[in-house]
Formats: structure tokens, sequence, C-alpha cells
């Protein structure tokens, strides 16, 4: 039986993640624009997400092969990236059954991939082969130095299917000198190899259009949130995901008086209350401290006390009208993330792939 009490959620917008994909896109026009959807698609739900973009994009892209397996078991067919690339060498003979493309970044993986084409003489490669080269990030990828030695190892046919890619470390700072740097560490390689690259994550794509090169990277620019701050002027996203909860409980205090856990929090007045049925077991940060703010019925109303494991309270004294089974947005279309994320000593891109399973994620169209 399928049944739902609780009606907290996160209502998902996939008519809004679709022009987000085609805004960006279209800023990026001479790039393909690969829609990144790991960790399931920063907790929007992969599999919905997939299937709303896979008329509009040509590649998709995730962490590891276990991310893509749930995506093909769901139906989707659209070709996908292996961010990661392999964790075992049997990833080779699954990617290859499935259409993923793994990006290759150290040595053990050159080697597991030459003795997999050893061992498969029928191979065809029509797939593009991906390497990826540190450039500065210092995280994942071949040294600069080496990477001539790595691709001395491929075929000519795989030498002529190369995709290099690199990775910022700092693309949503406008000020840095180091996104060009390694922009121009990556572009030597790909003039040397007369090859494809990728370079732009969501802040590469909006800060550093000399970036953009053959692929894009897009991830959480797709999902309607900005990686360089406030762009509501310049980039025209809308926020995918709305989490939200309902009011379960309205009561008083006595100015003096102390609320939730610990007692930290204590009223300066009497204080009207609103219990709402959502806590850090749903993926709202513990750490929101007093005064994060929660929309209700057109008004914000500011947390007060702990966040609890399902619940939170907050202060609705100076809001107009409130009742029990009212909506409250967490965040969405009115509470931007990204002050939730100020409040709570966290990024937006932390709070939306914490977004628990125990969270519903409904589509709703608008
Ligand atoms: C996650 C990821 C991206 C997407 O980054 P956003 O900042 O979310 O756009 C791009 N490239 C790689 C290698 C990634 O791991």
């Amino acid at each position: 039986m399928s049944y739902i009490s609780r009606l907290t959620q996160a209502a998902i917008d996939l008519d809004a993640l679709v022009k987000n994909y085609q805004y960006i896109d279209s800023i990026s026009d001479t790039s393909n624009t690969i829609a990144v959807i790991k960790a399931d698609a920063y907790g929007h739900d992969s599999i919905k997400v997939a299937h709303a973009l896979q008329d509009y994009v040509s590649h998709f892209a995730v962490g590891f092969i276990d991310e893509a397996l749930t995506l093909r078991n769901a139906g989707v067919t659209t070709k996908i990236i292996i961010l990661e690339g392999p964790f075992k060498e049997a990833d080779f003979a699954i990617a290859q059954e499935h259409n993923f493309s793994l990006m290759l970044h150290s040595d053990y993986q050159i080697d597991w991939f030459k003795s997999f084409n050893l061992a498969t003489t029928a191979t065809q490669l029509t797939n593009e082969l991906w390497l990826k080269v540190d450039t500065g990030m210092n995280r994942l990828g071949f040294q600069i130095n080496h990477i001539d030695q790595v691709i001395s190892q491929l075929s000519i046919e795989q030498q002529a299917q190369l995709v290099l890619c690199s990775h910022f470390s700092t693309a949503e700072q406008l000020n840095s000198s180091k996104p060009l740097a390694q922009l121009s560490k990556l572009k030597a390689l790909v003039a040397k190899y007369h090859c494809k690259f990728s370079m732009a994550n969501s802040a590469g794509i909006l800060n550093w259009p000399q970036s953009h090169g053959d692929y894009t990277r897009l991830g959480l620019a797709l999902y309607g949130i900005s990686p360089i701050g406030d762009t509501s002027t310049s980039a025209p996203l809308i926020p995918v995901m709305t989490l939200q909860a309902n009011i379960i409980a309205i009561h008083t205090v006595k100015i003096g008086d102390t609320v939730g856990y610990g007692d930290i929090w204590q009223a300066n007045r009497d204080t009207k209350l609103a219990t709402i049925a959502i806590g850090y077991a749903d993926g709202y940060p513990r750490n929101a401290k007093a005064g994060t703010p929660v929309f209700i019925n057109g008004e914000v109303a500011p947390v007060v006390g702990r966040v609890s494991m399902d619940m939170i309270t907050v202060d609705i004294t100076d809001l107009a009208s409130v009742n029990i089974g009212d909506t409250a947005e967490l965040w969405g279309k009115n509470i931007s993330i990204d002050v939730v994320a100020q409040y709570s000593d966290t990024i937006n891109y932390e709070l939306l792939t914490r977004v628990s399973k125990r969270v519903p994620k409904i589509v709703i169209t608008t």
C-alpha cells in the first residue's frame, strides 16, 4: 500500500530544470553541455531528472558506474560519462556493455584499459576516450609532465578519439588568476594532440567563457542555483527543488521560556511558535542557527531553538496568519538555499545532496 501521511517533500520542478539546461546551453552554444547528475542528481532524483532531460542532452555524467547502472535500469539510454573512472578492472566490460565512457585519471586505470583491450580483440572503439589532466586542483588526473607517456600507450585510433579534461579549483572567484592559468595548461596539451577538451563546471561556464571548449560539465546551475552568488539579474536560473513541510503544532511561550534541546534559545518576549515536520534526519541542517528564514504564507519566520531530528520550531509572532497544516518552504523559489547555507556554515551543494531518502521527491508542474 502506498500511503503518504506526512507531507514533507522535495517538490521537483522539471520544467524549470529543462529551462535552466536550455539557458546554460545557449550561453555556451558552441559546446556540448553535459548534464551532471551524480549524487542522485544533486538530491533531485536522478531517474526523474534524466527522463526529463533525455530529449535535450547527448551526455549525462555521474561519479561512478553504480550511479550509471541505476539510470540504465530505469530505461535511460543516453551516453553516460563516469567522472571518477573505473574503480575495478571489471568496470571496463560493464562500460562497454552499457555505453558508458570512463574518464581515466591514473596509471592503474590505463593498465586495466590495456589488458581489457587485449582480452577483447573485437572491441570496436566508437566511444571517445576521456583522460583527466591535473592542472592545479591536485585531486585527480595525470600530471602534465606524465601525460605524453600516458597518451603514447594508446593506439592511433584511441588517440584520435581523445578528449582531455580538467577541473577548476576556483572558477567561482572572478578575480582569481588561477582559472585561466589552469585553462592555458590544458589548452597547450589540446593544441599538441589536436584533440577535444572539457574544462568548465557551472562556475566555469558562467565566469570563464574561454573555457567552454568542446564539452561543458553542468552541475549546480542545472538545478537553478548559481555557483557565483546572486545572478538574478544576469542569469535567469530557476530553483528546481522546493523543500517543504507542514506545520503540525502552534503554541505560545512566555518571555524567559526556552525552546528545544539544550535550552539554547530563550524568548525575549511572549512568543508564538510553530512546529514544522522536518528535521536533520530529513537533511535540514542541524547547524541552522536561530534566524534562519522559513517561508510561510507569503512571509518569513525565523528558526528558533535547535533543529531536532524530525522537527524545527519557528517564531510566528509577527506573521499575519498561520494555521495547523499550512505549508512551510525551507528553501526553493522564495527562500534562497544560499541563505540557509550561510546560516548553517555550509554550501548549497551540501544541502541539496543531503536531503535524505525519507523525503519523497515529488514532481510538480508550474
Ligand atoms: C561534479 C562535477 C562537475 C559539476 O560541477 P558543478 O560545480 O556542480 O557545475 C563537473 N566536473 C566534475 C569533474 C565534477 O566532479
